[in-house]
Protein backbone atom coordinates (compact mmCIF):
# COMPACT_ATOMS: atom_id res chain seq x y z
CA UNK A 1 0.00 0.00 0.00
CA UNK A 2 1.18 3.72 -0.82
CA UNK A 3 2.00 5.45 2.56
CA UNK A 4 0.18 8.84 2.27
CA UNK A 5 1.73 11.66 4.46
CA UNK A 6 -1.23 12.96 6.03
CA UNK A 7 -1.73 17.04 5.45
CA UNK A 8 -3.18 19.16 7.99
CA UNK A 9 -4.19 22.18 5.86
CA UNK A 10 -5.85 25.36 7.39
CA UNK A 11 -8.40 27.39 6.02
CA UNK A 12 -8.34 30.92 7.66
CA UNK A 13 -11.23 31.66 5.55
CA UNK A 14 -11.63 35.59 5.64
CA UNK A 15 -9.79 35.96 8.23
CA UNK A 16 -6.21 37.44 10.10
CA UNK A 17 -5.07 40.72 8.42
CA UNK A 18 -1.28 40.62 6.95
CA UNK A 19 -0.15 41.63 10.27
CA UNK A 20 -1.81 38.78 12.54
CA UNK A 21 -0.84 36.32 9.36
CA UNK A 22 2.52 37.08 10.49
CA UNK A 23 1.88 36.81 13.86
CA UNK A 24 0.11 33.22 13.63
CA UNK A 25 2.46 32.11 11.36
CA UNK A 26 5.75 32.69 12.85
CA UNK A 27 4.01 31.29 16.53
CA UNK A 28 3.28 27.72 14.54
CA UNK A 29 6.54 27.79 12.88
CA UNK A 30 7.88 28.24 16.79
CA UNK A 31 5.61 25.78 18.29
CA UNK A 32 6.14 22.73 15.06
CA UNK A 33 9.52 20.81 15.26
CA UNK A 34 11.24 18.59 12.85
CA UNK A 35 9.28 15.64 13.92
CA UNK A 36 6.32 17.20 13.14
CA UNK A 37 7.14 17.77 9.64
CA UNK A 38 8.54 14.43 9.21
CA UNK A 39 5.13 13.21 10.19
CA UNK A 40 2.01 15.81 9.14
CA UNK A 41 2.46 18.05 5.74
CA UNK A 42 1.15 21.54 7.31
CA UNK A 43 0.09 24.14 5.04
CA UNK A 44 -2.06 27.00 5.45
CA UNK A 45 -4.78 28.73 3.21
CA UNK A 46 -4.73 31.90 3.83
CA UNK A 47 -6.31 35.56 1.93
CA UNK A 48 -4.86 36.52 -0.90
CA UNK A 49 -3.76 40.14 0.66
CA UNK A 50 -2.08 37.81 3.12
CA UNK A 51 0.21 35.45 0.23
CA UNK A 52 3.34 37.88 0.52
CA UNK A 53 3.76 38.06 3.62
CA UNK A 54 3.58 34.12 4.43
CA UNK A 55 5.66 34.00 1.68
CA UNK A 56 8.35 36.32 2.44
CA UNK A 57 8.57 35.01 5.96
CA UNK A 58 8.14 31.00 4.61
CA UNK A 59 11.13 32.03 2.55
CA UNK A 60 13.13 34.18 4.61
CA UNK A 61 13.52 31.66 7.64
CA UNK A 62 13.33 28.03 5.50
CA UNK A 63 10.24 27.66 7.59
CA UNK A 64 8.43 23.53 6.31
CA UNK A 65 4.96 25.70 6.24
CA UNK A 66 3.54 25.05 3.21
CA UNK A 67 0.46 27.74 2.10
CA UNK A 68 -1.47 28.69 -0.88
CA UNK A 69 -4.32 30.47 -1.72
CA UNK A 70 -8.49 29.82 -0.87
CA UNK A 71 -9.33 30.68 -4.81
CA UNK A 72 -7.91 30.75 -8.36
CA UNK A 73 -9.20 32.73 -10.80
CA UNK A 74 -9.87 30.09 -13.99
CA UNK A 75 -8.32 32.74 -16.14
CA UNK A 76 -4.50 33.36 -17.17
CA UNK A 77 -4.70 37.20 -17.18
CA UNK A 78 -6.95 39.81 -18.82
CA UNK A 79 -9.85 41.84 -18.13
CA UNK A 80 -11.33 39.99 -15.14
CA UNK A 81 -12.01 43.03 -12.18
CA UNK A 82 -11.13 41.50 -8.88
CA UNK A 83 -9.45 37.79 -10.06
CA UNK A 84 -5.97 36.50 -8.88
CA UNK A 85 -4.48 34.42 -11.56
CA UNK A 86 -2.75 31.07 -11.55
CA UNK A 87 0.32 32.90 -12.85
CA UNK A 88 0.62 35.54 -9.75
CA UNK A 89 -0.24 32.79 -7.20
CA UNK A 90 2.46 30.98 -8.28
CA UNK A 91 4.95 33.90 -8.76
CA UNK A 92 4.35 33.82 -4.91
CA UNK A 93 5.44 30.09 -4.61
CA UNK A 94 2.07 28.90 -3.57
CA UNK A 95 2.10 25.24 -2.91
CA UNK A 96 -1.77 24.84 -3.11
CA UNK A 97 -5.38 26.57 -4.18
CA UNK A 98 -8.49 25.29 -2.38
CA UNK A 99 -11.15 25.21 -5.12
CA UNK A 100 -15.43 24.52 -5.09
CA UNK A 101 -14.91 25.25 -1.16
CA UNK A 102 -18.94 25.48 -0.24
CA UNK A 103 -18.48 29.01 0.44
CA UNK A 104 -17.91 29.42 -3.19
CA UNK A 105 -20.32 27.65 -4.51
CA UNK A 106 -23.09 28.79 -1.93
CA UNK A 107 -22.18 32.67 -2.13
CA UNK A 108 -20.41 32.76 -5.50
CA UNK A 109 -22.46 30.65 -7.94
CA UNK A 110 -19.23 28.75 -8.53
CA UNK A 111 -20.83 25.31 -10.49
CA UNK A 112 -19.30 22.61 -11.62
CA UNK A 113 -18.10 23.94 -14.92
CA UNK A 114 -16.33 26.86 -13.13
CA UNK A 115 -14.86 24.41 -10.59
CA UNK A 116 -13.34 22.02 -13.36
CA UNK A 117 -12.21 25.27 -15.11
CA UNK A 118 -10.23 26.25 -12.34
CA UNK A 119 -8.51 22.38 -11.34
CA UNK A 120 -7.59 22.92 -15.06
CA UNK A 121 -6.13 26.60 -14.18
CA UNK A 122 -4.47 25.37 -11.05
CA UNK A 123 -2.45 22.70 -12.64
CA UNK A 124 -1.59 24.80 -16.19
CA UNK A 125 0.26 27.11 -12.94
CA UNK A 126 2.08 24.23 -11.03
CA UNK A 127 -0.16 24.65 -7.96
CA UNK A 128 -1.83 21.73 -6.67
CA UNK A 129 -5.54 22.35 -6.24
CA UNK A 130 -7.77 21.23 -2.87
CA UNK A 131 -10.99 20.23 -4.24
CA UNK A 132 -13.87 20.91 -1.64
CA UNK A 133 -17.01 18.20 -2.62
CA UNK A 134 -19.27 17.37 0.08
CA UNK A 135 -23.17 17.71 0.36
CA UNK A 136 -25.79 20.09 2.01
CA UNK A 137 -28.08 18.77 4.91
CA UNK A 138 -31.33 18.07 2.67
CA UNK A 139 -29.08 15.37 0.74
CA UNK A 140 -27.57 13.89 3.30
CA UNK A 141 -31.00 13.74 5.22
CA UNK A 142 -32.38 12.40 2.00
CA UNK A 143 -29.79 9.72 1.64
CA UNK A 144 -27.78 10.17 -1.56
CA UNK A 145 -24.78 12.42 -0.33
CA UNK A 146 -22.62 10.00 -1.92
CA UNK A 147 -23.84 9.89 -5.47
CA UNK A 148 -23.92 13.63 -4.86
CA UNK A 149 -20.41 14.11 -3.86
CA UNK A 150 -19.02 11.56 -6.47
CA UNK A 151 -21.12 13.96 -9.27
CA UNK A 152 -18.86 16.66 -7.82
CA UNK A 153 -15.79 14.94 -7.98
CA UNK A 154 -16.61 13.83 -11.52
CA UNK A 155 -17.39 17.05 -12.46
CA UNK A 156 -14.06 18.76 -11.23
CA UNK A 157 -12.20 16.39 -12.74
CA UNK A 158 -13.54 16.10 -16.35
CA UNK A 159 -10.97 16.22 -18.51
CA UNK A 160 -7.94 16.31 -16.32
CA UNK A 161 -5.55 13.61 -17.17
CA UNK A 162 -4.12 11.20 -14.50
CA UNK A 163 -0.28 12.91 -15.12
CA UNK A 164 -2.25 16.15 -13.25
CA UNK A 165 -4.78 13.98 -11.30
CA UNK A 166 -2.26 11.45 -8.78
CA UNK A 167 -1.37 14.94 -7.05
CA UNK A 168 -4.94 16.10 -6.41
CA UNK A 169 -5.79 16.64 -2.84
CA UNK A 170 -9.83 15.99 -2.34
CA UNK A 171 -11.36 17.41 0.89
CA UNK A 172 -14.63 15.82 1.47
CA UNK A 173 -16.53 18.34 3.47
CA UNK A 174 -20.45 17.96 3.97
CA UNK A 175 -22.07 21.61 4.20
CA UNK A 176 -24.05 21.03 7.41
CA UNK A 177 -20.32 20.32 9.20
CA UNK A 178 -18.96 23.19 8.41
CA UNK A 179 -18.35 26.09 10.75
CA UNK A 180 -21.51 24.18 12.64
CA UNK A 181 -19.75 22.67 14.98
CA UNK A 182 -21.04 19.53 14.44
CA UNK A 183 -18.29 17.08 13.10
CA UNK A 184 -19.50 14.02 10.86
CA UNK A 185 -18.62 10.79 13.02
CA UNK A 186 -15.30 9.06 11.63
CA UNK A 187 -17.86 6.15 9.91
CA UNK A 188 -19.93 8.55 7.85
CA UNK A 189 -16.56 10.62 6.97
CA UNK A 190 -15.40 7.06 6.05
CA UNK A 191 -17.97 6.13 4.22
CA UNK A 192 -17.81 9.05 1.60
CA UNK A 193 -13.85 9.30 1.69
CA UNK A 194 -13.60 5.25 0.81
CA UNK A 195 -16.24 6.18 -2.05
CA UNK A 196 -14.03 9.08 -3.08
CA UNK A 197 -10.93 7.14 -3.41
CA UNK A 198 -13.38 4.17 -5.62
CA UNK A 199 -14.02 6.53 -7.68
CA UNK A 200 -10.82 7.61 -8.40
CA UNK A 201 -9.55 4.27 -9.23
CA UNK A 202 -12.64 3.69 -11.64
CA UNK A 203 -11.63 7.21 -13.00
CA UNK A 204 -7.90 6.58 -13.41
CA UNK A 205 -6.63 3.99 -11.79
CA UNK A 206 -6.05 2.04 -8.33
CA UNK A 207 -2.51 2.95 -8.30
CA UNK A 208 -3.24 6.35 -8.46
CA UNK A 209 -6.63 6.40 -5.93
CA UNK A 210 -3.84 4.83 -3.82
CA UNK A 211 -1.45 7.74 -3.82
CA UNK A 212 -4.24 10.94 -3.67
CA UNK A 213 -4.64 12.04 -0.34
CA UNK A 214 -8.39 12.54 1.15
CA UNK A 215 -9.12 15.10 3.78
CA UNK A 216 -12.10 15.59 5.97
CA UNK A 217 -13.28 19.39 6.54
CA UNK A 218 -16.14 20.27 8.75
CA UNK A 219 -15.73 21.50 12.54
CA UNK A 220 -12.46 19.18 13.49
CA UNK A 221 -11.29 20.08 16.64
CA UNK A 222 -8.15 18.63 18.21
CA UNK A 223 -10.87 16.07 20.39
CA UNK A 224 -12.11 14.65 16.75
CA UNK A 225 -8.97 14.19 14.65
CA UNK A 226 -7.20 11.08 16.24
CA UNK A 227 -10.87 8.86 15.33
CA UNK A 228 -11.33 10.54 12.32
CA UNK A 229 -7.56 10.20 11.36
CA UNK A 230 -8.23 6.50 12.45
CA UNK A 231 -10.11 5.69 9.00
CA UNK A 232 -7.99 3.91 6.65
CA UNK A 233 -9.29 6.49 3.57
CA UNK A 234 -9.16 10.16 5.34
CA UNK A 235 -5.42 11.30 5.44
CA UNK A 236 -5.76 14.73 6.68
CA UNK A 237 -7.99 17.35 7.74
CA UNK A 238 -9.27 20.68 5.76
CA UNK A 239 -9.54 22.92 9.42
CA UNK A 240 -11.17 26.52 9.72
CA UNK A 241 -12.37 27.69 12.76
CA UNK A 242 -9.88 25.15 14.91
CA UNK A 243 -7.05 26.57 12.37
CA UNK A 244 -7.35 30.62 13.60
CA UNK A 245 -6.04 28.95 16.91
CA UNK A 246 -2.66 27.85 17.20
CA UNK A 247 -2.03 26.02 19.67
CA UNK A 248 -5.53 24.45 19.10
CA UNK A 249 -3.75 23.82 15.09
CA UNK A 250 -0.75 22.49 16.54
CA UNK A 251 -2.98 19.90 18.66
CA UNK A 252 -4.64 18.87 15.33
CA UNK A 253 -1.30 18.11 13.66
CA UNK A 254 0.00 16.22 16.89
CA UNK A 255 -3.37 14.33 16.09
CA UNK A 256 -1.22 10.45 17.50
CA UNK A 257 -0.20 12.45 20.71
P1 LIG B 1 -14.68 24.50 9.95
O1 LIG B 1 -14.41 24.83 8.38
O2 LIG B 1 -13.51 23.67 10.40
O3 LIG B 1 -14.75 25.85 10.60
O4 LIG B 1 -15.96 23.74 10.02
C1 LIG B 1 -13.89 23.88 7.52
C2 LIG B 1 -13.85 24.44 6.13
O5 LIG B 1 -14.79 25.14 5.72
O6 LIG B 1 -12.88 24.20 5.38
Amino acid sequence: MTERLPLMAGNWKMNLDHLEAIRHTQKLAFTLADKDYAAVEVAVLVPFTDLRSVQTLVDGDKLKIKYGSQDISQHDGGAYTGEVSGPMLSKLNCAYAVIGHSERRQYHGENEEIVNAKVKAAYRNGITPILCIGEPLDIRKAGTHVEYTLGQLDGALDGVPASDAETIVVAYEPVWAIGTGEVATPEDAQEVCGAIRARLAELYTPELAGKVRVLYGGSVKSSSAAGLMAKPDIDGGLIGGASLDADEFVKIVRYRD
